[in-house]
């Protein structure tokens, strides 16, 4: 059971106080999600984190959501 989860409305990892999803919780998504489904739901929690941090610029987030998938 991973404790690698997003603290909102920041997206910080409240296992590691990293930028979610940490590096943990991205092999973990990895191992336990297929591409395509695994892709969907990035996207939703991105879509969740602009609104949440409008002050972020999309194009880090989208880097850091989506932009690490293999
Ligand atoms: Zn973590």
């Amino acid at each position: 059971m991973t404790t690698h989860a997003p603290v909102l409305p920041l997206w910080l990892c409240e296992g590691c106080d990293r930028p979610w999803p940490c590096a943990t919780r991205r092999a973990d998504l990895l191992a336990e999600r297929e591409r395509v489904p695994l892709a969907y739901y990035l996207s939703l929690c991105l879509i969740a984190a602009v609104q949440d941090m409008g002050w972020a610029p999309v194009d880090v987030l989208r880097r850091r959501f989506i932009g690490w998938l293999p």
